[in-house]
């Protein structure tokens, strides 16, 4: 190959690596499967080593990947958390062993093999005995503080028993392949959008702001590294283990000493033959040097050590033919392709129908209707087409062409620009509003238990719910439930108490349930926290609302558009007259009104994190925002606090720390 056209592959190979870490680092949701994004990355590191003079620094294969979100403390890491080099084969790792034996200069060493945990790394830090930070990995040197997060966290203790100063410990929060499942049942019932596997599902629920989700969700870890080997009498990363242990961390206990590459090799068939018997995910084996004395000599890249290596298991891909591509509409009108496949068998489970997501997805890689097609179970759980085999057959088939109608109204389907969707944006398709009134319906958003999505389309097609505000009316229409099947006496009076319940939830269920678009569970209690009514949230221009703290101008603008209908107006009106609850209720036995008006913003280095703050000024009363300006009522300003200070300062806005903070509220 040419200089000139290397250099334009390494620079494609790198944007699209990079844009697969945004979506796995960043938003927890990949779009391709890591298989893929390892096979990419190997193309991209063969090419450079032909090409050393054309490595760039933004290179995946030059530095950690991952993210350090705004929404996060940050914190830099006394020693980088790095990540692993891969082996694809047992080739590999004879190579591996070849040169840690000339780093070494001797086969003085041994191995340790252990199960690579399919989780998201982290660094727990103990002072004096209590648990002090949890960061995440982030870029390597500098993490997020999930401290608050972690401590949710029941295997993990907030105090050890050690005689020394500082402990570091790191490892893997993970969550079970049963956790797993359950959330994403209860993503499935609430029609949202479920995690792709268990590692962004461990990511995702600890990468985001409100703790009790953590709580809820049964997060677990193992820990495999102890940072401080000088300062202790332990020689290998096998008595390092045992004093994890001994601290009553929780430590894999799969992990095996092995003499030689082929005992390496052994352990990982062993594993690879029963690792869906395990309880949790792994996606390979992580094979360390046991001797610490070797590792200085051994060395480091910028990216790994390179005293250890994470074998890859291979993804699990079978080939079999499909049969039919069918979309289906979402609530929000969003379409999904769907492939029906002749039935495979792929770990361990039956597979008759895969994701094929989006039209381009299938135009790109030129799949089509009867083709031979290549099927695999991303993080064990969704199946999902990779590809269709281009053999002689597929040349006779015909090119697959995406819908252009609803297949549930046949109104036109449309793009939005710069997303890659198609959507049926017929307000009245009955498919959207019925997948509407179930979100509406669901667990998280009014709770309205026995409204399920059978009973939903009947009473559409019966035209006695038609949008949301006739959930509240079905009361006089007995006769007609009754009739339907399964609907006994005992079910319709559990329905309309159901029904009568929901309609005193604090509002914020209430905003959520009404679908608007960009507005989740979270968003919608942040607003309502801050504007005490949905009345007053009508009220609110974009400038302000935009300024919430974890709001932003999409979620600004998506909600005024909205309010901006007169439709949806009349529908608010309407739950008004029915008698459904447009307040907050305040929940929080920490609550009062005390900062009610009250607009404060939270800067510098606090004793806990912004987020504690942030929930305990909104649970009594204050509407906290991002940037100081003249409408601001108080700065809460920690330590090494910035431009926020510098700009409370020239406004003359009053600036409280935590202590003062803590006596306006005992005052009050
Ligand atoms: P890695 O997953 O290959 O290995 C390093 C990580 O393994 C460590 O940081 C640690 O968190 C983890 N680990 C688990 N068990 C361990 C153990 N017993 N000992 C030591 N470490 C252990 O590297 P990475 O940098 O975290 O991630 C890169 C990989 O992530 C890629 O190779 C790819 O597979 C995946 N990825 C996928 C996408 C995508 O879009 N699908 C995007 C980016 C990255």
């Amino acid at each position: 190959m040419k200089q000139e056209e290397a250099k334009l592959k390494i620079q494609e190979f790198v944007k699209q690596l990079n844009q697969w870490n945004l979506e796995y680092y960043e938003n927890d949701n990949p779009s391709v499967d890591d298989a893929e994004y390892d096979l990419l990355l190997r193309d991209l590191r063969e090419l450079e080593s032909q090409f050393p003079e054309l490595v760039t620094k933004d290179s995946p294969t030059q530095k950690v990947s991952g993210f350090v979100a705004s929404k996060f403390e940050k914190y830099e890491h006394r020693e980088p958390m790095l990540s692993l080099g891969n082996a694809f084969n047992k080739e590999d790792l004879q190579d591996f062993d070849q040169q840690i034996f000339k780093a070494n200069g001797n086969r003085n060493y041994k191995f340790f093999a252990e199960l690579k945990i399919d989780g998201l790394s982290i660094s727990l830090i103990y002072k004096n005995q209590k648990l002090f930070k949890a960061v995440t990995r982030g870029d390597g040197l500098v993490g997020e503080d999930v401290t608050a997060n972690v401590k949710m966290i029941k295997e993990i203790p907030h105090e050890i028993k050690s005689e020394e100063e500082y402990v570091e410990v790191r490892g893997e929060i993970y969550l079970s392949k049963a956790e797993f499942n359950k959330i994403n049942q209860k993503k499935a019932q609430a029609n949202e959008p479920l995690f792709a596997n268990p590692r962004n599902a461990a990511a995702g629920t600890l990468r985001q702001l409100d703790s009790r989700v953590v709580k809820e969700r049964n997060l677990q870890a193992f820990l495999y590294f102890y940072m401080n080997r000088d300062s202790k009498d332990i020689l290998t990363h096998q008595d390092s283990l045992k004093l994890i242990k001994d601290l009553q961390l929780p430590v894999n206990g799969e992990g095996k000493i092995c003499d030689s590459i082929d005992e390496v090799w052994d352990y990982i068939e062993k594993y690879s033959a029963v690792r869906d018997q395990l309880p949790y995910e792994i996606d390979g084996i992580v094979i360390k040097v046991n001797e610490f004395e070797t590792y200085e000599k051994i060395g480091y890249t910028s990216k790994t050590p390179k005293w250890a290596i994470a074998f890859k298991f291979p993804a699990e891909i079978k080939t079999t033919k499909l049969l039919s591509i069918f979309p289906t509409i979402g609530r929000t009108g969003r379409v999904t392709y769907n492939a029906q496949l002749e039935p495979v068998q792929i770990a361990g489970t039956t597979v008759r129908a895969a994701t094929l997501h989006n039209a381009d997805f299938i135009m790109n890689r030129d799949i089509r209707i009867q083709a031979n097609v290549k099927i695999k179970k991303a993080g064990d759980i969704i199946p999902e087409v990779i590809s269709a085999i281009k053999d002689t057959e597929f040349e006779k088939l015909l090119v697959w062409e995406p819908s252009t109608n609803c297949p549930d109204c046949n109104s036109l389907l449309e793009k939005i620009s710069g997303e890659v969707d198609q959507y049926c944006i017929n307000t009245n398709c009955p498919k959207k509003i019925i997948r509407s009134l179930q979100h509406f319906a669901s667990r998280d958003a009014m709770n309205i238990e026995g409204l399920s999505i059978k009973i939903l389309e009947k009473l559409y097609s019966e035209q006695i719910i038609k949008d949301v505000a006739d959930i509240f009316k079905i009361a006089d229409k007995k006769e007609v439930i009754l009739n339907l099947e399964n609907f006994g006496e005992k079910s319709f009076l559990n329905l309309i108490t159901a029904i009568e319940k929901s309609k005193s939830n604090s509002s914020e269920r209430l905003l959520f349930g009404l679908g608007i678009r960009h507005v989740g569970k979270k968003t919608a209690k942040v607003l309502i926290k801050n504007y005490k009514t949905i009345a007053n949230l009508m009220t609110i221009g974009f400038e302000e609302l935009s300024q919430i703290y974890d709001i932003g101008n999409v979620v600004a603008k998506s909600l005024i558009d909205w309010f901006n209908i007169m439709e949806n107006k009349n529908l608010i009106n309407k739950l008004v007259t029915l008698g459904i609850n447009m307040d907050y209720k305040n929940d929080s036995s920490n609550s009062s009104d005390i900062f009610r008006d009250k607009i404060i913003v939270i800067t510098g280095t606090l004793s806990k994190s912004r987020n504690y703050f942030r929930e305990l000024l909104e649970n009594n009363g204050a509407r906290v925002t991002d940037s100081v300006s003249g409408k601001t009522d108080f700065l809460l300003a920690g330590e090494d606090a910035g431009s926020k200070l510098v700009k409370a300062k020239n406004l003359a806005v009053k600036i409280i720390s935590e202590d003062d903070l803590k006596s306006m509220m005992e005052e009050k």
